[in-house]
């Protein structure tokens, strides 16, 4: 256990689970004990609505929203690249699948060039062809 500055105020405490000092992980506490109360009258809200209402930074609401701590309810939050409403996972269905396209045309990338026909193989192919006929 060694000092180590907070990563949300920057002050100096000493390391614990929470990874952020005393202080803030009180103030974090209330905030989400306002976001879960507020909530509680709530099954719809977006990410901003929850933030103009209680005042909680939209950081700290998408933290809790990802541990888990809100529940019963349906957050909207804007997706981590173009910012379309989501209530699930990071990123749109659009954004999710664009990522899927741009790894598998990654994945085509490596397995090809390395073994790109070569001529000998093409000549065998060839080969093959002409035995058919
Ligand atoms: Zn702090
Ligand atoms: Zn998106």
């Amino acid at each position: 256990m060694g000092l180590t500055n907070c990563s949300e105020c920057g002050k100096l405490y000493v390391e614990n689970a929470a990874r952020i000092c005393p202080d803030c992980y009180r103030r974090q506490e209330d905030d989400a004990e306002t976001v879960v109360e507020y909530l509680r009258d709530v099954d719809k809200a977006t990410l901003d609505e929850i933030h103009q209402a209680t005042g909680v930074k939209h950081k700290i609401i998408l933290r809790l929203l990802h541990s888990g701590r809100i529940m019963g309810s349906t957050i909207s939050y804007p997706c981590e690249t173009c910012g379309t409403l989501i209530d699930a996972g990071r990123l749109c269905d659009k954004c999710s699948k664009n990522i899927l396209d741009q790894i598998r045309t990654d994945e085509r990338h490596q397995e090809h060039e390395p073994q790109s026909p070569s001529p000998k193989n093409r000549s065998r192919m060839y080969g093959n062809i002409t035995d058919k006929e």
